[in-house]
Formats: C-alpha cells, sequence, structure tokens
C-alpha cells in the first residue's frame, strides 16, 4: 500500500472515484480549510467571477484532486484536469487553456514540476488571462495574443517548497491539508464502506482507520482489501476480527506505517546511532530521494512521534525504539 499511490490498477482508479467525495458537506475534516474555501467560492458564486487561483498542498492521499472536483462542482463549472509532468511543451498549455469556458477550473497536478517555459507560459495566462501563440510557420510565424476566459487555476503540490516565488506569488488562495485523525478516517471509512454495500461494525472501522497513516486514500484502500477477506474468509460482514485478521495479512502494522517509514525508522537507529542525522544522509542510506523524505514520509513519522528535527538532524525519538523492538545503545535491558 503505497502512500504515493502510483501503482494502482484503472479498476482501482475507478473504485477510487466512486468513493470521491463531490460537495463541500461530504468531504470530512480540514475544516480551516474548507471554512475558507466556502466563503470564497460563495463570494466568487455572488459576484459571478472566477475563483481566484487556489493552490493546495500537503502529503499524497489527503485530498487534494478531491478538493478541485469539489470547487468545480461547488462553483458550477467545468473542470480540465491535467499534471505538471504531463504538460510538457506550451502549446498543450495554450490548447487546455483556449478551452476553458468562463470560470472553468483547470487542476493542475503536481504543479511542482512544470518544465520552466511552461510556467512562464502561465504567467500572463493567470495574470490577466492572455497568451501568446505562434501562428503559421517558416517565413510567416508570428506570435498572437490570444484573450482567454476568466479561470480558476486549482494547483496542487506535495513539495511546496519546491514551487518557484513567482508561481507562488500568482495563488490568490493557499490551503495546507493537513493528516486526518483516527475519528474523521472512521466516518471516511463508513461512508465509503455504504457506498460499497458492505456492512461493517463501528468498531473495525476505528480499527482501519488507526492503521492508515492518517491518509482517506489509505483507509479506502484497506478497506477494499478488507472488504475482500471478509467475503472469502468470514461472512462478508466486516467486524473487528476479520479487519484484524485482514490487517495482519497485509502487513500492516499497528500505527499503519509502511516500509519505507519502518526502513527510515531502522535506519536512523541503525546506521547513525538514533541521530541527529541530516536529511541528504539520511536520503542516502535509505535510497530515497531528501524531498520525497521531507514531504512524504518525515511528516507523518514527526506527527506521530517517531522522529524529531533538532538542529544537527533528524533523530528518533523513544517510541521508535519501542515500535521497532529495539533498545537504546543496542543492549536489552534486564
Ligand atoms: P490527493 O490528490 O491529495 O493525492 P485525493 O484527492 O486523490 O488525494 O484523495 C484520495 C482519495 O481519498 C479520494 O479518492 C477520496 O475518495 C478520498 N478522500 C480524500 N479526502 C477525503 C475526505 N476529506 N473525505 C472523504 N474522502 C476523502
Amino acid at each position: 500500500l503505497d502512500p504515493t499511490a502510483e501503482h494502482f490498477s484503472q479498476e482501482e482508479l475507478d473504485i477510487e472515484r466512486a468513493l470521491r467525495p463531490l460537495s463541500f458537506d461530504d468531504f470530512a475534516g480540514q475544516e480551516k480549510v474548507l471554512d475558507n474555501l466556502k466563503v470564497f467560492v460563495q463570494a466568487a458564486n455572488l459576484r459571478k467571477e472566477a475563483l481566484d487561483h487556489t493552490l493546495l498542498h500537503g502529503p499524497p492521499g489527503l485530498g487534494k484532486t478531491t478538493l478541485a472536483h469539489i470547487l468545480a462542482n461547488e462553483l458550477g463549472v467545468g473542470l480540465k484536469v491535467t499534471s505538471g509532468p504531463v504538460l510538457d511543451k506550451p502549446g498543450d498549455l495554450a490548447g487546455l487553456l483556449t478551452n476553458l469556458e468562463t470560470r472553468d477550473v483547470l487542476f493542475i497536478d503536481e504543479i511542482h514540476r512544470l518544465s520552466p517555459v511552461v510556467e512562464e507560459y502561465l504567467y500572463s495566462a493567470m495574470e490577466d488571462f492572455k497568451i501568446d501563440i505562434m501562428i503559421e510557420t517558416g517565413p510567416n510565424a508570428r506570435s498572437v495574443q490570444i484573450h482567454l476566459n476568466p479561470f480558476t487555476l486549482v494547483g496542487a503540490t506535495t513539495r511546496s517548497g519546491l514551487l518557484t516565488a513567482p508561481m507562488r506569488a500568482r495563488f490568490g488562495i493557499a490551503s495546507r491539508l493537513e493528516y486526518y485523525n483516527t475519528e474523521l478516517l472512521a466516518a471516511i471509512v463508513e461512508r465509503s464502506a455504504d457506498i460499497l454495500k458492505v456492512p461493517i461494525s463501528h468498531e473495525a472501522a476505528i480499527e482501519i482507520a488507526g492503521r492508515s497513516r492518517g491518509t482517506p486514500r489509505i483507509c479506502n484502500a484497506l478497506l477494499r482489501r478488507i472488504r475482500d477477506f471478509a467475503q472469502i474468509k468470514g461472512n462478508g460482514r466486516i467486524d473487528l476480527e476479520i479487519s484484524r485478521y485482514g490487517l495482519k495479512a497485509l502487513n500492516v502494522d499497528a500505527y499503519g506505517l509502511d516500509e519505507m517509514d519502518n526502513k527510515i525508522l531502522a535506519t536512523i537507529i541503525d546506521k547513525f546511532k538514533g541521530g541527529p542525522v541530516g536529511i541528504s544522509t539520511l536520503a542516502t542510506a535509505v535510497s530515497e530521494n531528501a524531498e520525497t523524505i521531507e514531504e512524504v514520509y518525515e511528516p507523518f513519522l514527526i506527527q506521530q512521534g517517531f522522529i524529531q528535527r533538532t538542529p544537527r538532524g533528524r533523530e528518533v525519538t523513544e517510541l521508535a525504539y519501542r515500535h521497532l523492538g529495539r533498545f537504546k545503545g543496542g543492549v536489552q535491558p534486564g
């Protein structure tokens, strides 16, 4: 269960779509973010204007794409979806932009991965709703300015630190999504079970929620797998027993930490005596890129109290030693 969920099959993506909330009311948690967005959407609707460009940042699976869909629904406009790595030519972007109706939402996922040329091209589109395009080729080639319908760019990024300053400055609204607590995730599990028409007990929903790394995408993925166990190994109903059985079979640990989370903790303990260790040294040791560790893994490990940041680097806590069954100094007491 990869929290970045880039390896899901088409079928899984279809189910994910079915589970995706479509309105503010269906979206659990993130109250501060939602309260603000509701006001901005209402005001934009009242004035019949496009919503200000909106940047959503935070770890994968917390609802950025979902919120982009919801914003389009609540604005009552169309949505076009693309992503930074896909948009590699200004011409592709021009095609998208010129097809936007007034007030439409253009969602660009992984906006920190836009190429500099495309990013530059986006600036005038965002600022003045104008772009220059080249027409004809050869000696007749010339650039003409095209006016765009006012639109809203919703950008999502897991790495706000990698966004350029001029890009960031062009967003009127910026919101950070936080990890979800167990209670909220349990509510999401129960809602999803309802949509999938699988009966589930409240205790089972809480059990699954508690092992989901604070992430709705993961709690939904776990629910779908445990539904399989309930159907094949049980009576179709998800109760506490079958969910524990399934979670064990899926190798999900008690805190919902995944392989990379555990590898990071074990490496700090085993190779760096518990830390402190600098992020780039750690990244090399676990063969993962430093930004991914900083933006995807570390925030959850810090939030759960496994790691702390010190001026000299990352240090594991007592809880990490206990979780991995290790003992400080490598000596088993007693
Ligand atoms: P991101 O774009 O941040 O990676 P997504 O918006 O794709 O995350 O969310 C992943 C899945 O988690 C969605 O399909 C949706 O079903 C579910 N989800 C995310 N946030 C919520 C929420 N607040 N309430 C209910 N379901 C959610």
